[in-house]
């Protein structure tokens, strides 16, 4: 059974049909990776995914759960935790308050420790800035925190949406290395990017996405050679 099941999935954003009967699963374990042009469809994806707009057709289904009405809140409290596009930490906040912030759905101190523990060893530069604002962080910083206090709650499915966007090329790398590392430390990632190239070579399968649909899936290293993928979403000619 895979973690993620989506079924002829419609979402409308008013007489906007933004996702037009999208089928796709995510297996436990994995990185899978969305693509597509600006208004294909992605963040409209993980956001019904994460239960912040409603489908108006279809089914989700998360660890056999059927998910599409139950509250976004208790979506996070079963494990999916999403990080929307754009650093959107606490910039009055210090760095633990605002990693303390992704812990508020447990309650047992020492998980929180572990799991704090756990994202300092991921992103020492944290652990270094704990107690700096959240609004005096580099823009790679910021990133890492907002991925960071995703991680404290220790999601079994982590929903990126363009965690590259606006970083400098060095930090890009360091972005995507980092996600692979989560993954490989046992989170399962889907995983939203323009950033097509890098997104394929980190994720293990993909989906592309033209005006909510799925045009095009399989295994990652196969779409990166597809022809199709090469010239529209890989710059080739
Ligand atoms: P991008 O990378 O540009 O964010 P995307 O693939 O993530 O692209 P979505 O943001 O999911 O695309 O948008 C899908 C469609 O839904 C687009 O046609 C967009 O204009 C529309 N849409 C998205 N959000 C809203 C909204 N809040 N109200 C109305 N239409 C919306």
């Amino acid at each position: 059974m895979p973690l993620l099941r989506i079924e002829n999935l419609h979402t409308y954003y008013g007489h906007v049909h933004a996702l037009k009967g999208i089928d796709l699963e995510v297996e436990e374990g994995e990185i899978v990776t969305l693509i597509g042009a600006n208004g294909a469809g992605k963040s409209t994806t993980l956001r019904t995914i994460s239960g912040l707009v409603r489908p108006r057709e279809g089914r989700i289904e998360f660890g056999g759960q059927v998910i599409n009405h139950v509250p976004a809140h208790k979506i996070v409290q079963m494990g999916v935790c999403h990080v929307p596009e754009g650093r959107r930490i606490f910039t009055t906040l210090t760095v633990m308050e605002n990693l303390m912030m992704g812990a508020y759905t447990l309650k047992d101190e020492k998980t929180i420790r572990e799991n704090l523990q756990r994202v300092f060893d991921l992103f020492p530069r944290l652990a270094e800035r704990k107690n700096q604002l959240g609004g005096t962080l580099s823009g790679g910083e910021q990133q890492m925190l907002t991925i960071g206090r995703a991680l404290m709650s220790r999601p079994r499915l982590l929903l990126l949406d363009e965690p590259s966007l606006g970083l400098a090329p060095m930090l890009v790398k360091a972005i995507f290395e980092t996600i692979r590392e989560i993954n490989a430390r046992g989170t399962t990632i889907l995983l939203v990017e323009q950033n097509a190239r890098a997104a394929l070579k980190i994720a293990h399968r993909a989906y592309v996405l033209e005006t909510g649909r799925v045009v095009l899936s399989g295994p990652a290293q196969e779409l990166m050679r597809d022809e199709r993928v090469r010239k529209a979403y890989l710059g080739e000619r």
